[in-house]
């Protein structure tokens, strides 16, 4: 089970700041795209996103999505907002996040996972002993049986997910981590 466990959850992607990470050490984020950066079906990242990307590369983050879609429209948001990727990556193998920590140049204990899927991203990120961290789904259409199957079991977790891992957001950059 505590491999489901994320280390942290947060009510929304722009509630991860730059501060709370560099305090844990973390130096680059591997990104999920789908639902988690662009809601699945959009052409493009809202402005607030692309905002809170920009935040982390000036405090000098490095960022590379990781993502299960293939290429092509993903490959087309990736490239407008500048990240390196890898697409394909069927999480939570390990082998696509070790390619990202190669891009990153990063050790796993310097990397934070960010993502809206427990069995993809919280578990691939574990396996790896990166820092994980959930986030909502952007509320996008999911592949039929990440719908009918994987959301259904997130939904039986999250209430026990929340109440450990929650970070709630105390006003303007004011967070408590565990
Ligand atoms: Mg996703």
């Amino acid at each position: 089970m505590k491999w489901l466990y994320p280390d942290i959850y947060v009510d929304s992607l722009l509630e991860i700041k730059p501060e709370m990470l560099v305090e844990k050490g973390i130096k680059a984020l591997i990104l999920d795209l789908d639902n988690t950066l662009v809601a699945r079906g959009r052409k493009k990242a809202e402005p607030e996103v692309i905002k809170w990307l920009k935040d982390f590369r000036q405090r000098g983050f490095k960022l590379c999505i990781v993502s299960n879609s293939t290429w092509g429209r993903s490959g087309r948001i990736a490239r407008t907002l500048g990240l390196p990727s890898v697409f394909r990556a069927v999480k939570p193998r390990r082998q696509p996040f070790r390619r990202a920590l190669s891009i990153l140049g990063t050790r796993p204990e310097e990397t934070a996972v960010v993502g809206d899927q427990l069995f993809t991203d919280v578990l691939g990120g574990n396996r790896l002993g990166l820092y994980t961290i959930m986030v909502p789904s952007l509320g996008g259409p999911d592949f039929i049986l990440t719908r009918l199957i994987i959301r259904r079991i997130e939904r039986l977790l999250l209430p026990r997910i929340k109440a450990k891992r929650r970070v709630a957001s105390g006003g303007e950059g004011d967070y408590c981590l565990r």
